[in-house]
């Protein structure tokens, strides 16, 4: 397996009026080639601006102010803006939640998809009208001669949704990052969608970063995922490991949250974290997740743990996982 993207000790924060928002603080992790990565967490935990610092598409006040970024070995920390637009939307696409923050509302679908092939594909216009044709057919448009010269409002959220796939992935990239793709979409489009990219990814190859906080739609598309809360990573493991295995209890607090991916009508069973995230101005000195864990225990609140490797591709960062950690019966029923 080759490695497409290596990310090494990554700080980005954001300096406010009222202080530094340290909103990641150190997070390590790759992605091979054509592989899909998820990324969950509630709002706040640091996984969009992990995918915006990879992007180098940081609003103002954010900074990236430490680590690096090696997407096929060079290191995009360094790039300029001027360098990073070659690679964005050429090497790396993007999705969001909301397609009409990055469709124009005041050209056919057709143009923009163009603008994008010509933009990084010497292809003439006739050819990129072509190529945006056939995008559009492989995203599932209907009859696309006719829909290409269609404006944004003339499509629905689902068709939209496809349509900027199809603009991220007209030129091919290496690499698909995509924030919350699915999340205003009914749950029937939904899973159009996450259909629609475990699809594209086998065929185009492309590796996919999924950035969720719901952990069904990553069992879906993922083969990994990574759970990150307070600016770092929780835990990282195979689909598998996070859901059958968590060793972390904030990650069993996710899964205790979802629907039964069996029974997804079941709402009975969903708890709820209780709680919110750490205020990121003032980390806290321990485990961010203490607060609200249950198995806390004083030495949680006072110094970050290490991660432990509990299999080869499996690692939590949590106290309990430590040798000298107590052993108590409700952690060994829940967590191993
Ligand atoms: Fe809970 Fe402590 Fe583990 Fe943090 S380190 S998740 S507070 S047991
Ligand atoms: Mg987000």
């Amino acid at each position: 397996k080759e490695k497409l993207l290596e990310i090494k000790n990554l700080k980005t924060s954001f300096f406010t009026h009222v202080g530094e928002v340290k909103a990641i603080r150190g997070v390590d992790f790759d992605l091979y080639k054509g592989e899909a990565l998820g990324i969950v967490g509630e709002s706040g935990s640091g996984k969009s601006v992990t995918s915006m610092s990879i992007m180098k598409l940081l609003q103002h006040p954010g900074q990236i102010i430490d680590g690096q970024i090696l997407f096929n070995g060079e290191d995009l920390v360094r790039k300029s803006q001027k360098q990073m637009q070659s690679i964005r939307g050429n090497k790396i696409s993007m999705i969001f939640q909301d397609p009409m923050t990055s469709l124009n509302p005041v050209y056919t679908i057709g143009d923009q998809i163009m603008e994008a092939i010509i933009k990084h594909q010497k292809l003439s216009r006739q050819d990129a009208r072509k190529k945006a044709i056939d995008m559009l057919r492989i995203v599932g448009i209907p009859s696309p001669e006719k829909r290409i010269n269609q404006y944004p409002h003339e499509f629905s959220g689902g068709m939209r949704q496809r349509a900027m796939i199809a603009m991220a992935l007209s030129c091919e990239p290496e690499l698909l990052i995509a924030d919350e793709p699915t999340t205003a979409l009914d749950v029937t489009i939904q899973a159009q969608i996450l259909e629609l990219m475990k699809e594209l990814k086998n065929k185009l190859n492309t590796a996919i970063i999924l950035i969720t906080h719901d952990l069904g739609v990553v069992a879906d598309v993922c083969s990994r995922v990574i759970v990150m809360y307070g600016g770092l990573i929780m835990e990282e493991g195979t689909v598998e490991e996070i859901f059958y295995k968590p060793r972390h209890p904030y990650t069993l607090g996710l899964l205790k949250s979802i629907p039964k991916l069996s029974d997804k009508k079941d709402k009975q069973r969903l708890v709820p974290i209780i709680g919110s995230p750490p205020d990121l101005l003032k980390p806290p000195k321990g485990c961010p997740f203490a607060p609200r864990c249950e198995y806390a225990m004083r030495i949680c609140l006072n110094k970050v743990p290490n991660y432990t490797y509990v299999s080869q591709t499996q690692r939590s960062m949590c106290w309990l996982l430590h040798k000298d950690a107590p052993v108590i019966d409700a952690i060994n029923k829940d967590l191993k």
